[in-house]
């Protein structure tokens, strides 16, 4: 038998490395600017038309190569970086599998011109799907330029599966900014589809990262600095009041190579503890440099994850000195959001003798006293109920008042969760007994016919009669029984059919501010907001000019207080990343759930009867009450026959 095996041609061999190196153009990206910079450039320029399907382009002006290497860097395992395997201990360069380019050239049509200084003719080579089509000499400038064109032309299942130009865009500018912010020593440029996106001349560390995410970052940062045996770090971490819903800035570099560690980023996390609002992440720009031979990049193929030596050692330091910084910053100070106010010693108080507190406990306050509905309620309807000690209410009511007589229901209700098997059931029956035998007794004297409500009652008190339990539901008695309303859920369907509608229309209501309000957005941010402008218009927003990286606001939707104002774009604009939808509708449809998630009341968040009134009015006006736009149920019933039979 003849033998099988044998050796794949090189340009298929490629195309296969390719599937690994080059995933979607911002791949084709990284591996041209860290080339650039590899190449000790000091000004690197990225074209990029259709988010890198058209083009990408990387011109810089680093050392160049000679005609020999102009045609050899397309080879596979061709590096100039590293020489033999001991080299990969002591790395002080980006690239150095020498898989980059000749997976490149595998899949896209490639034409590379370039230079060395002192030579006085460059290098200008085509090359497509690995074939050379020309190499000729030629007059260019000093240093390199890789045109990358017609990404995956070979293979259309790849080609197909690449998203949306807006996402595409995203994860180009993702890597861009990961180059950028680890050489601040390089003056950058990024140019999408003729317009220039990012400028960033060389700078300071502060600098570059104010240049890349706007000026409204420089306020954030808090500078750290350490520096030991093992490690020395630098960089900032945003305040925390700054910390966002998304879990956007957060780089690590280490050896100015932008890396992933979830463990790292543990520590980090952890620094912050108990400064953060809950859901949020805290930004970060680290800058850990370490020897070369405690680290080894080579683990990952994409190489964003790294291994230390002395992980655990490098956890205790970065924690302990983002904390200290947090500290040393008196960061504290302005989170007035998270401060126990018993803290604070009144100004008018300063000064005097502390005297040792007191409770006083006011036995007979009942917290349904003031509602006047609720005396009524249970005047009419529960009279049996509530006087046997029984509330309904109590578990809610307990936050309010301490002072509780009689029967304690909810204790019963605990032993009996907590009990295992049936026979447990009778557990506290002796407490329970009194409970149980002057319910009876009352109720009976009611004369219950028929509903265990009486009509007239429920009349009176089906549109008004609403209670909050757990600072998380509005309880509602209807006419069957009883209604279950997730606040926040509920509130949410409300503002979202609120901003659907307001999209049928030119323009909705808008309260002007008293002074105009200025924001700060980065470059790409302000792009996504001028995409929506027409939709914030009609919503109800009016703004004065909207430029590079500053939107003043003159006017807001009635719905968004001006304190919220900047929470809600900053939230929208963290919805929306990248991926702004062309068809109307569903560009809408994202808004307005945005909208509906930042602006709905919170669970946990008290309301007084006429708020709960509103939600529960407001959401039986809404075409689908029954879920939420995220498709979460808002509301439950409990029949009175469910209820009785509890009872039997
Ligand atoms: P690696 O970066 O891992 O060495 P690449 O395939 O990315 O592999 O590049 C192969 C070689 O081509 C590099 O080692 C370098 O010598 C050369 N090269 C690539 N890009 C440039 C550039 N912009 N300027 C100078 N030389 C370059
Ligand atoms: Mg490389």
């Amino acid at each position: 038998m003849s033998s099988v095996i044998r050796l794949l041609p090189d340009h298929v061999a490629n195309q296969i490395a390719a599937g690994e190196v080059v995933q979607r153009p911002a791949s084709v990206v990284k591996e041209l600017l860290e080339n650039a910079v590899d190449a000790r450039a000091t000004s690197i320029k990225l074209v990029v038309k259709d988010a890198g399907k058209t083009l990408i382009q990387v011109i810089d002006n680093g050392k160049g190569m000679n005609e020999i290497d102009a045609r050899l860097c397309f080879e596979r395992h061709a590096t100039s970086k590293i020489a033999a395997a001991e080299d990969l201990f002591q790395l002080q360069t980006k690239g150095f599998r020498g898989e980059a380019l000749a997976s490149i050239a595998a899949i896209a049509h490639v034409e590379l011109k370039t230079k060395e200084k002192n030579s006085e003719l460059g290098t200008h080579i085509i090359i497509e799907g690995s074939n050379v089509i020309s190499q000729e000499v030629a007059v260019v400038p000093d240093g390199t330029s890789f045109s990358v064109k017609n990404l995956f032309f070979n293979i259309p299942a790849r080609r197909n599966f690449l998203k949306s130009d807006q996402v595409e865009l995203r994860h180009v500018i993702d890597e861009f900014e990961r180059v950028a912010l680890a050489h601040k020593d390089i003056h950058f440029v990024f140019i999408n589809n003729g317009s220039e996106i990012f400028h960033l001349p060389i700078s300071n560390m502060r600098q570059r990262i104010v240049n890349v995410f706007g000026g409204k970052t420089n306020e954030k940062l808090v500078p750290v600095q350490e520096t030991t045996e093992i490690v020395e770090i630098n960089g900032f971490v945003a305040k925390p009041e700054f910390a966002k819903k998304s879990r956007g800035e957060q780089f690590f570099f280490v050896n100015n190579r932008f890396i992933k560690s979830g463990y790292l980023h543990h520590a980090v996390t952890a620094a912050f503890e108990g400064l953060l609002r809950d859901g949020t992440h805290p930004s970060y720009f680290l800058y850990l440099n370490l020897p070369p031979n405690s680290i080894d990049i080579n683990i990952h193929p994409t190489k964003t994850e790294i291994k230390f030596d002395d992980e655990q050692a490098l956890y205790a330091i970065l924690r302990a000195t983002v904390k200290h910084s947090l500290g040393q910053f008196s960061v504290a100070p302005v989170l007035d959001f998270q401060k126990d106010m018993t803290l604070e010693v009144p100004y008018e108080l300063s000064g005097m003798p502390s005297v040792a507190p007191s409770i006083q406990v006011d036995t007979n306050f009942n917290p349904f006293e003031e509602k006047k509905h609720a005396n009524n309620l249970a005047g009419k309807i529960g009279t049996a109920i509530v006087r046997s000690g029984f509330n309904p209410f109590e578990s809610s009511a307990t936050h309010t008042s301490t002072a509780k007589s009689g029967f304690s229901n909810t204790s019963f209700l605990e032993k009996k969760q907590k009990s295992a098997g049936w026979e447990t059931l009778y557990e506290g029956m002796s407490d329970a007994k009194e409970f149980i035998l002057s319910s009876h007794h009352e109720i009976d004297e009611e004369e219950v016919t028929g509903s265990l409500f009486d009509e007239e009652a429920l009349a009176a008190h089906t549109t008004r009669q609403t209670y909050q339990l757990h600072k998380k539901y509005i309880i509602s008695p209807i006419k069957s029984g009883l209604l279950i309303i997730d606040q926040r859920r509920a509130h949410q369907r409300i503002l979202y059919d609120y901003y659907i509608q307001s999209f049928q229309v030119k323009q909705s209501a808008s309260q002007q501010l008293l002074f105009p309000l200025s924001l700060y957005y980065s470059v790409y941010e302000m792009e996504l907001l001028k995409s929506i402008e027409n939709e914030l218009i009609q919503m109800g927003f009016s703004f004065d000019v909207l430029t590079e990286e500053k939107i003043v606001i003159l006017g807001t939707p009635e719905s968004i207080s001006e304190s919220s104002v900047s929470i809600v774009l900053e939230d929208l604009l963290n919805d929306l990343q990248g991926n702004i939808p062309g068809e109307t509708k569903v560009l809408h449809d994202r808004i307005a759930k945005s909208l509906a998630q930042s602006l709905a009341v919170k669970t946990g968040t008290f309301l007084s009867e006429k708020e709960q009134e509103d939600i529960v009015n407001s959401l039986f006006g809404c075409e689908n009450p029954q879920t939420s736009p995220f498709g979460k149920t808002t509301f439950v019933t409990m029949k009175v026959e469910d209820i009785d039979k509890k009872f039997m």
